[in-house]
């Protein structure tokens, strides 16, 4: 931590392999070192100050440095840092895990602690597999997935991942799921005509296949990694709606949507919708430490009951598994829900981005605005008209994004997606300051073409 910055960049660049980054052009780049948060803001060594537009991957929920999740983490450590849960409890898992139940849609009363999302995905199709097999019902074996679906990066998440970039290549090491369309309204073939045919093909699918289906998943309300796409009014539902009537489960990954993301606690509220299980990571913790749940109805549940010798069991766990320094920072973060009344708190801050937003749909390269709640996705087009997008090797958002940080913002795009997914304790003034720092980025990173 005593390290100059020179020094901090050699080893960067002599060590550090980033994700999700490619590090050929990356050791070219300036790059910018954090070490410190502050409510809505990160900081660099030499002081310099950005808003946190993206909540340090869509996780945090609070700020920085919020003190009642910095004492929770100060008092859990005085306690214990790790015990695991495998055979044995401990007081943050039991009643983190009473809390998410009874926050949950209805139905959901079973926890199952893990580390982060792809964890949480593995064991929902794990969990869903074994329902059936465990009840006698070889069959149903397969998962129906969306197109531009995103579950995680490990390979059971990538299996039921959608998006060609990141999946396409490992493909031969997956095992073979269906596909559905997803919906994508400001790209939609039926623009013109839509008769919710991407609900129709589903619905085929399921009514099809469902005889070898164990689950459907999905990202509910909103698909985040590709690119902020909501589905329309309904759709949840109806796929809820055609799951039960087929005996397939639906499994709802939450990881990215969850937590007042969109307005309501977990996206499912929107439509009423009980999923079979449920994916919960990124703010669960506020963003403070990796921690991860899958929620599973009583139903599933029950199906693993049995004599050890029957083998109903559950084989799997991670080392770290609900580690109570996270468990006990996810519980303080639940007290701020509840203390604050945050979930309508958020109305009028929901509010005033959208105002903002509108602001900027006239810019000529904005071509579609998506937001659910403080979730929001900008597409950048080359032509309005046309929809048309740049060449990926003009990385436009990524000009974008180099731009705002010049102007004192940290995104990070999809593509030619600007995101913004501020914390949901941003202040109405910073909210400002965000829309008008990405609306600046916005207009110089487009500039030049
Ligand atoms: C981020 C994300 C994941 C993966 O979570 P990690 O913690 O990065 O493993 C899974 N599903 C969705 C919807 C996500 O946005």
């Amino acid at each position: 931590m005593t390290c100059d910055r020179d020094t901090l960049v050699r080893w960067d660049r002599e060590h550090l392999w980033h994700p999700f980054t490619q590090m050929q052009g990356f050791l070219t780049e300036d790059l910018l070192i954090i070490t410190r948060g502050e409510g809505s803001f990160l900081f660099d060594q030499e002081g310099n100050r950005y808003l946190d537009g993206v909540s340090s991957l869509w996780a945090n929920l609070h700020g920085h440095r919020r003190p009642e999740l910095d004492q929770a983490l100060r008092s859990q450590l005085e306690q214990v840092a790790h015990s695991t849960l495998l055979g044995l409890a401990h007081p943050p898992a039991i009643l983190l895990a009473r809390r998410l139940a009874q926050l949950a849609p209805a139905g959901l009363t079973r926890v199952f602690f893990s580390d982060d999302g792809s964890t949480a995905v593995e064991v929902a199709l794990k969990l869903a597999f074994q329902y059936w097999q465990n009840l006698g019902n070889r069959e149903k074996r397969r998962f129906l997935k969306l197109e531009n679906g995103y579950h995680g990066d490990t390979l059971g998440a990538v299996a039921v991942g959608g998006i060609p970039l990141f999946h396409e290549i490992y493909h031969p090491l997956l095992f073979d799921t269906l596909s559905a369309p997803a919906p994508y309204c400001y790209r939609c073939p039926y623009r013109e005509d839509c008769r919710e045919q991407c609900l129709e093909e589903l619905e085929a699918q399921v009514a099809t296949h469902h005889r070898e289906l164990a689950a459907v998943i999905l990202e509910p309300v909103m698909q985040g990694a590709a690119g902020m796409i909501p589905q329309p009014p309904g759709y949840l539902a109806r796929v809820r709606e055609v799951t039960r009537r087929h005996r397939v489960l639906l499994i709802a990954d939450e990881v990215a949507v969850g937590f007042g993301r969109t307005g309501r606690m977990f996206a499912c509220q929107h439509e009423q919708v009980s999923p079979d299980l449920m994916c919960l990571a990124k703010g669960i913790t506020g963003g403070y430490l990796p921690l991860a749940a899958t929620l599973a109805s009583d139903e599933i549940y029950r199906a693993f009951l049995g004599e050890y010798q029957e083998f109903k069991t559950f084989f799997h766990g991670h080392t770290y598994t609900g580690n109570p320094l996270a468990a006990a920072v996810g519980l303080a973060s639940l007290d701020i829900f509840e203390k604050e009344r945050l979930i309508e708190a958020l109305v009028p801050k929901i509010e005033l981005l959208t105002r903002l937003l509108a602001g900027m749909a006239g810019h000529p390269h904005v071509g579609d605005i998506r937001q659910r709640g403080l979730m929001v996705g900008i597409e950048l087009v080359r032509d309005r008209g046309s929809r048309e997008p740049w060449p990926p090797a003009q990385r436009i958002g990524h000009r974008v994004i180099l731009a705002a940080r010049r102007l004192g913002a940290i995104l990070r795009p999809l593509g030619d997606v600007i995101v913004l997914m501020p914390p949901l304790s941003i202040s109405p003034a910073e909210l400002e300051d965000l829309a008008r720092i990405t609306y600046e980025a916005i207009d110089r990173g487009t500039a030049s073409d």
